[in-house]
């Protein structure tokens, strides 16, 4: 199979409405990373993004919808907060989980009875959901567990001859995923931190847990248990940037060809062409980790990573997923 890469105008997106009904996916623009979207009510159009990714069976979907769609098509709305949370932060990169009401493909959402929604505010995006009005299942378009992609190239690199169309809108804004929040009960409750942070969520609905699994029960967000946002070469992190210097000493030694990811306050503690520099903002290092882990991987052996100080907010998500592409090393 052919991949195209097209700007967004109204021939690629006749063409990508086309290809939906006929069940295939395509790639699209949005402020967090490029999604791999498919038409939400066609068991066999959800199935094609499980193939092409590889993504496993039981890690749901979150279904996309411009901001005119009709929620209440898709899921139950039950709990007022998530009015609010809607009023304050969509379109944007929330994605609230409500009770489904099953007018979806079951396959979206792996046999729970919630579904995952979410609005993006890109353009691009925007301008796509419009024009073909159907709810996308769309998970990131990256091969499963590779770090997402933040540029059209990034997606081509991935799934170049497995996907027929990428819409390029350009790089993405916000740089991670979008915030997953379980909004069934009483109060919020963030399943995956991203860029909405957990106290900005609290502000607006007066209270608001991040869901730690216990140990023996089923986890609520099956796509957490998994390695995620891994670049392809050995990927180390560390607390302390004296450890790091060792440590790059050490692989140099050996013969390998070591990158530091760090903050931009350590960039002169390295030598110079080695640094993968997040800068020093907590937009910024989101918005640029995933380019930097795609751009590591290209050069290094070894990326030796600084885990950056500063814990809350934003920085929640954006150290999620420097632990996941590290996971273990
Ligand atoms: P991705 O598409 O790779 O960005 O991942 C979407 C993530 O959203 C999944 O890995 C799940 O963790 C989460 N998710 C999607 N649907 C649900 C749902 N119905 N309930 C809980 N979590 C969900
Ligand atoms: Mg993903």
């Amino acid at each position: 199979m052919q991949t195209q890469i097209c700007s967004i105008n109204e021939d690629s997106l006749a063409l990508a409405k086309k290809l939906l009904l006929q069940e295939e996916t395509v790639a699209f623009p949005t402020e967090t990373v490029y999604g791999l979207g498919a038409d939400a009510r066609s068991d066999r159009a959800v199935e094609n993004i499980y193939r092409v990714k590889g993504r496993p069976q039981d890690n749901p979907l979150i279904v996309h919808v411009h901001k005119d769609f009709d929620l209440n098509t898709l899921v139950y709305d039950e709990q007022p907060y998530a009015a609010k949370l809607r009023e304050a932060f969509l379109p944007g990169p929330l994605t609230l989980v409500y009770p489904s009401r099953g007018t979806v493909s079951k396959i979206v959402s792996c046999g729970l009875d919630t579904l995952a929604v979410r609005v993006p505010s890109h353009p691009g995006a925007q301008e796509f959901l419009k024009y073909v009005d159907l709810p996308i299942a769309a998970p990131s378009a990256n091969i499963s567990k590779h770090v997402s992609p933040v540029s059209a190239q990034h997606v081509f690199y991935d799934l170049q001859g497995r996907i027929p169309l990428i819409l390029d809108g350009g790089a993405c804004s916000g740089g991670i995923e979008s915030t997953v929040c379980d909004v069934t009960g009483a109060y919020p409750v963030v399943l995956r931190q991203g860029l909405i942070s957990r106290e900005m969520i609290e502000k607006v609905a007066g209270r608001c847990d991040v869901y730690v699994p216990k140990a023996g029960e089923q986890v609520r967000s099956p796509g957490m248990k998994y390695k995620h946002y891994a670049p392809k070469c050995k990927t180390c992190l560390f607390d302390s940037v004296q450890d790091a210097q060792k440590s790059f000493c050490t692989f140099e030694k050996e013969g390998q060809r070591v990158y530091v990811l760090c903050e931009h306050k350590y960039a002169d503690m390295f030598p110079d062409g080695r640094v993968l520099d997040l800068g020093a903002e907590p937009e910024e290092m989101a918005a640029r980790l995933y380019s930097l882990l795609r751009e590591g991987e290209q050069v290094a052996d070894v990326i030796v990573a600084v885990r950056p100080s500063q814990r809350d907010g934003i920085m929640a998500g954006v150290l999620n997923r420097l632990n996941k592409a590290c996971a273990g090393e």
